[in-house]
């Protein structure tokens, strides 16, 4: 069995195959750069930078897009506030957005089209969808007329008028039905405005992810993420501007992820508990949010406080001490003539069970328990065996690197530098070598003193038969 994937589409579950095979196309609705983003933010870009690692394992190449919005309403109030024009603003929030999420070893997409930047293709969008009978132009706005699309409604699986008494939306006697909603808006005194067969304007918001979707990835696209907020109305809306364009049908997977809650309760704006990464990264490692994140099933709720992010920050160290102790040990391990099969089945059992919890609808929550029964065992092995197996040990790393090329949660060329905190590790290992020299010729006052001062700085020492060990404490 390959991938399954939950789609949110025909609501179960299915064996994802791409339409052209070794080939996927992703699209993942990015951020509107008019400040920093939040961690409900994080939680898609995460989840799906992840997903694709995991398809890129598979052997497939990902064609990843990830749009910025750089044009709507929030970002024009954001300008006129800050006294900047709305381009100087996009340009700092999109170099802020990288600042935050490379951190969180988020990888950068293969593309980040702009919205300004695809004003030609949109506007072609909008003639073909006008065309085809399913816009109409008042007083250069051109609107989306959801009625003359039948199947409207058919990712949120309800009808025109269940979505209608669901929905919050803005009054406008122009429009044909309550539903119908802007793909062009005329200008307006003191916005940013480009020419169109419709008068001068701007694209609505939907349209800029329909139009720079099948740019890159052509008129069917495998899969479509974003937060289970966009279902309704923006990917609603996604799915009937290009299908009415093109006719055909527009993603394959619909993948989205569930809410994200702090202290058990929604972010808002209105109870004022909105967290940004940035915020978060003062305390925090980014690793650990990263963990955190991946930690949960991707369709569950998921509750941020500082107790789980504690909580994956301990998780983080107890990865990265098991991965360097691993690394400490295989260099003065040997060669075995018979093998230590009991670790390589731990192994082997270890990736079969990774595999498995991704290959059922990414499941990385299972995914990770796998991994930390692999920790489990490997720290018993190495505390256990006074003779260790070098090619088990090989394996065991191997296994590691896997974990950290598909998840990306131990952070694997850190350890050792940032991982000592204070210290720089040779700096460490200097003091290392100092006690080792005090405790030969005796001196157990200063041996015991070097031991204290790293104690202080939370780095524990272990003397094992093959040398000292040092690692950071795991609070
Ligand atoms: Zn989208
Ligand atoms: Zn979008």
């Amino acid at each position: 069995m390959g991938l399954v994937l939950y789609n949110d589409l025909t609501r179960r579950k299915e064996e994802f195959a791409p339409v052209s095979p070794g080939r996927i196309g992703f699209y993942v609705c990015g951020p509107t750069v008019y400040d920093y983003i939040h961690i409900g933010n994080a939680r898609p870009f995460v989840v799906f930078d992840a997903l694709r690692r995991y398809m890129e394992y598979k052997g497939f190449e990902v064609i990843y897009v990830q749009n910025f919005t750089d044009i709507d309403d929030k970002m024009i109030n954001k300008a006129n506030q800050l006294g900047i024009t709305v381009k100087e603003l996009a340009e700092q929030f999109i170099e802020a957005y990288f600042e935050d999420i490379i951190p969180l070893g988020v990888r950068q997409a293969t593309v980040h089209p702009k919205a300004t930047e695809h004003i030609d293709d949109i506007i072609r969008l909008i003639s073909r969808i006008i065309e085809n009978g399913h816009a109409y132009i008042i007083d250069g706005n051109v609107y989306f007329d959801v009625k003359s699309y039948p199947n409207y409604g058919k990712l949120s699986g309800q009808s025109l008028e269940e979505l209608q008494a669901g929905a919050r939306i803005e009054v406008d006697e122009r429009k044909r039905h309550p539903l119908d909603f802007v793909l062009w808006k005329a200008k307006k005194e003191g916005e940013p405005w480009w020419d169109s067969p419709w008068g001068h304007g701007r694209p609505g918001w939907h349209i800029e992810c329909s139009a720079m979707a099948m740019k890159y990835l052509g008129d069917t696209i495998d899969i479509h993420g974003g937060g289970s907020d966009l279902i309704f109305p923006h990917h609603e809306n996604e799915i009937a501007q290009a299908e009415a364009a093109t006719g055909k049908q527009f993603v394959r997977f619909w993948i989205h992820n569930g809410y994200l809650l702090i202290n058990k309760e929604k972010m808002s704006k209105s109870l004022g508990n909105i967290l940004n990464v940035r915020e978060i990264r003062k305390n925090f490692q980014p690793l650990a949010v990263r963990l955190f994140i991946l930690a949960a099933h991707y369709r569950s709720p998921l509750d941020f406080s500082d107790d789980s992010l504690i909580q994956a920050t301990k998780s983080l160290q107890r990865l990265r001490n098991c991965y360097s102790d691993l690394l400490f040990y295989m260099e003065r391990s040997q060669e075995k003539n018979t093998p230590d099969t009991w670790l390589e089945d731990v192994v082997n059992n270890g990736y079969k069970r990774f595999c498995n919890a991704l290959d059922d609808d990414f499941n990385t929550a299972g995914a990770l328990g796998a991994v930390f029964e692999v920790v489990r065992d490997l720290n018993n092995y190495l505390k256990e065996n006074e003779t260790l197996d070098k090619q088990a040990l090989i394996k065991s790393k191997d296994f590691f690197e896997t974990v950290e090329n598909i998840l990306g949660v131990i952070g694997i060329n850190t350890i050792g530098e940032e991982f000592a905190g204070t210290l720089s590790s040779s700096e460490i290992e200097g003091l290392i070598k100092e006690r080792e020299a005090a405790r030969k010729k005796r001196d157990f006052a200063r041996a015991d003193a070097i031991r204290n001062e790293l104690a202080s700085k939370g780095i524990i020492l272990e003397d094992t038969p093959l040398g000292t060990r040092w690692k950071k404490k795991e609070q």
